[in-house]
């Protein structure tokens, strides 16, 4: 199954980790400049945009947010039926090519049909390069975890560069050109994939239509299955809103960023958008320490299930808006014109703690849970719920417009705090039924390369 290892993991792993990172550059280099490119004027006469309002651009980037993860569920489906992870990552891969390069010709018919290309590219490649790490790794590997926190690494690499260079080409030269070098990123991460094919052999194959086959995907659910899926439907919920109050990033807290909060340090003033490559800068460093920390404490003999880290995450997300309540505490009621800005730095951070407690652990698990038959639709379902949750980040931030920020951050601390508590109160009862599926086998072990 494994062609060698590299730093203790399967070599597919990195291959895999480069894909991604180079399709999260074109994601998110195309969202860096999106609503900027549709507000841009008409009449601008070194980079004219579409001349839409501010309103009708974001409404635009909500949907746009929530469709190409809900895209996912189709995308799984469609791997689990006809084609497997491994060529719907590829298919996936040229769809999002095609798709950037239509956004960089001029025109509507070329904007939308970029963005429906977009779409289903993305659908179709996301949740399935995740399960495909998964397959990485036999059952009871105590180094699936760890991959998972490499892979998001990687992601994250991507998006800390892309809003910089994308960003940068996109606005300051020209809009179209931007959009280009989003393709140019995934046409990078194809070509590190169909070169580094020969490392995943056997991964993300279409489960073969053998009787053996037949037999399995007409069979029904067994209890053990049918209560691992409906942990991995409670952690769903879980996972709604943690990225409901994660995503709020893009939306108010970077408005609250640039009208709220005194950027200047040391007498130069950091700009708004800083703050949106933040999160994945984080993610970068913080990424392996973290893993780091739940291995010792694994070590240790202590609770280290997954719904715990998410129990942990949802947490710590929490103490993440209580900074913000600071944040707003000291514009309101101190009277202060705004908020310093330490409050800001310090909330992003807690929000990534809790991310890495939480997100690379969630697709981990979902690896080590779904039924081999619906492995990829389960991704895909992760994904979508993901949508919906970026979707709700978006309506609380409108809602925010009316009720003021401090009742919405308020809100989420406590809405993630209670969620957090209940999930550690229940921590047995939830790991009960996985069943063992997070156990890990002692028999597996793995040689370190010279
Ligand atoms: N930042 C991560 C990514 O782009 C997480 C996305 C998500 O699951 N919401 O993959």
């Amino acid at each position: 199954m494994q062609q060698g290892t590299l730093w203790g993991h399967p070599k597919g792993l990195f291959i895999l980790f480069f894909t991604e990172l180079w399709e999260r550059f074109s994601y998110y280099g195309m969202r860096a400049i999106l609503v900027l490119y549709l507000t841009a004027e008409t009449t601008d006469k070194i980079n004219p945009g579409l001349g839409w309002t501010s309103k009708e651009a974001l409404v635009l980037y909500g949907w746009y947010g929530m469709f190409v993860y809900f895209m996912g569920i189709f995308g799984g489906a469609i791997a689990d039926k006809w084609l497997g992870q491994k060529k719907s990552v590829l298919y996936g891969g040229i769809l999002i090519i095609l798709g950037q390069f239509a956004l960089a010709v001029e025109g509507m018919t070329t904007f939308y049909t970029g963005l429906v290309l977009l779409v289903c590219g993305v659908g179709l490649l996301k949740p399935n390069i995740s399960t495909m790490v998964g397959g990485l790794y036999k059952t009871g590997d105590a180094r699936r975890d760890t991959g998972f926190t490499i892979f998001y690494i990687g992601i994250n690499i991507g998006a800390v560069l892309a809003p910089i260079i994308v960003g940068f080409y996109g606005e300051k030269v020209d809009w179209h050109l931007g959009f280009s070098l989003a393709g140019f990123g995934m046409i990078v991460g194809q070509i590190v994939y169909v070169y580094g094919r020969k490392y995943l052999t056997g991964v993300g194959e279409l489960l073969k239509h053998s009787e053996e086959h037949a037999h399995l995907i007409n069979q029904p659910l067994t209890k053990i299955e049918k209560d691992r899926m409906t942990v991995m439907f409670i952690s769903f919920f879980i996972v709604m809103v943690f990225w409901a109050a994660y995503e709020q990033a893009g939306g108010l807290m970077n408005l609250y960023a640039r009208d709220k909060i005194d950027r200047f340090v040391f007498g130069y003033e950091i700009p708004t958008s800083f703050f949106q490559s933040l999160h994945a800068l984080y993610v970068v460093i913080l990424g392996a320490p973290i893993a780091w920390f739940w291995i010792q404490w694994r070590k240790k003999g202590k609770e280290s299930s997954s719904i715990f880290k998410m129990g942990v995450g949802s947490i710590i997300m929490s103490i993440g808006f209580v900074a913000l309540m600071g944040a707003a505490y000291d514009v309101s009621v101190s009277a202060l014109d705004k908020a310093p800005v330490y409050w800001l730095f310090l909330s992003y951070l807690l929000h990534v703690v809790a991310e890495l407690s939480l997100s690379p652990v969630a697709l981990s698990f979902i690896t080590k849970l779904a039924p081999l038959k619906y492995a990829s639709l389960m991704m895909g379902t992760y994904f979508a719920v993901v949508g919906l949750g970026n979707k709700l980040a978006g309506m609380l931030g409108e809602a925010a417009q009316d009720s003021g920020e401090m009742a919405i951050f308020a809100g989420i601390a406590i809405t993630t705090f209670l969620l957090g508590v209940l999930i550690l109160l229940f921590v047995k009862k939830l790991k009960a039924l996985t069943h063992g599926a997070e156990d890990i086998d002692s028999k597996i072990v793995f040689v370190e390369p010279e």
